[in-house]
């Protein structure tokens, strides 16, 4: 288990989370064309007096999946049931959910990526049709029974939009893919959240935090808790240099980046001569899953430019070089 504190997954730590989460489309920061869109498609679903068409959002971890769902929810005024690709194992499981919704619910299927091939094939009819092939029984005496379900809307939430399988994909009227936040829409975040937390942030100390969260608001909110508590504790102001001292000793660097991240340029760097390497080399040589560095480290070190990924393989970009104080190699692909 990952004890990064830059980790976007959720963790234990995060059910603090709930505080922090925005409740409507308003309150969202952030991801404005995905948002204008979203609230087009509400409103006429909401005049037209149907479900929502099904929504696929697509993304990194800690950017706000889960969030949107929820809101979704709020703003088409219906009830809201969450689950996620691998809790679900039966094709009975599913059918337990879907004939339990009410006409118009969201349905959250979180990781939906994850979901077994079977009950995928169960998706298809319950998503276009709303109806529901079951099987009873079993060898000669199984037979089919089909089962008309409320229309619902599906919210389908994944990391890796390419590991969904096509008729999946199609399925979803509206796919939505989430960004990267920049440091001024963070800024906004941290400073929203210190007013949530009752805790008073100076403006540098929320810059601070803003700037090296890593685009992401699960890791503002996991290092804005953080240097309130290093502020509770030493009884010093939460100003920049408190916010510094709370970041360093948390191994986030001035850019946001982590011990992991560091390690993964470092190896790059030191091991591959700036690259190209494979991912799963790399993924060996720092004994991770090449999952995580696909999904969670290699997203914003590639946006940002500290990585470059190419058909050969992984290059450490300029930004890298610099960040680790080193040139390139002559005859570097950098
Ligand atoms: P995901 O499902 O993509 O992993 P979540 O929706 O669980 O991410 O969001 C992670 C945390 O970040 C939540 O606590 C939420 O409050 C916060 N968050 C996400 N997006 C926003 C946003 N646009 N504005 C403010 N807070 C946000």
């Amino acid at each position: 288990m990952s004890e990064r504190i830059a980790d976007p997954h959720r963790t234990e730590e995060d059910a603090a989370e709930a505080t922090l989460r925005p409740q409507t489309l308003d309150d969202f920061t952030g991801q404005k064309s995905l948002r204008e869109n979203l609230s087009i498609f509400i409103q006429a679903a909401r005049a037209r007096g149907e479900a929502l068409d099904h929504v696929l959002l697509h993304g990194p971890p800690g950017l706000g999946k889960t969030t949107l769902a929820q809101i979704v929810a709020r703003e088409m005024g219906v009830g809201f049931r969450a689950t996620s690709g691998p809790v679900l194992q039966r094709a009975g499981d599913l059918a337990a959910i879907l004939t339990n919704l009410q006409p118009r619910d969201v349905l959250f299927v979180d990781e939906i990526h994850r979901l077994q091939p079977a009950l995928e094939e169960t998706l298809y009819p319950a998503m276009e049709d709303f109806q529901l092939d079951l099987i009873i029984g079993e060898g000669p005496a199984a037979r089919t029974v089909r089962i008309d379900l409320p229309p619902f809307t599906l919210v389908g939430a994944t990391t890796r939009a390419g590991l969904l399988a096509t008729p999946l994909r199609d399925r979803f009227g509206i796919p939505l893919r989430l960004q990267f936040y920049t440091p001024q829409e963070l800024l906004l975040i941290v400073r929203r959240g210190a007013q949530k937390l009752g805790f008073s942030l100076s403006e540098e100390g929320a810059e601070e935090i803003a700037n090296r969260s890593r685009g992401t608001p699960r890791i503002a909110g996991r290092l804005l808790r953080r240097v309130r508590d290093f502020s509770l504790v030493s009884g010093h102001a939460a100003d920049r240099a408190m916010a510094d001292g709370a970041l360093l000793r948390l191994e986030v660097d001035s850019k946001g980046l982590d011990q992991m991240d560091r390690r993964y340029l470092r190896r790059i760097a030191e091991h591959h001569h700036g690259g190209p390497v494979g991912v799963e080399t790399l993924a060996a040589a720092l004994a991770e899953g090449r999952d995580t560095l696909e999904e969670v480290v290699e997203p914003f070190l590639i946006q940002e430019g500290y990585v470059l990924r190419t058909p050969r393989g992984r290059v450490l970009g300029d930004l890298g070089w610099k960040h680790l104080g080193m040139s390139p190699p002559p005859g570097s692909q950098a």
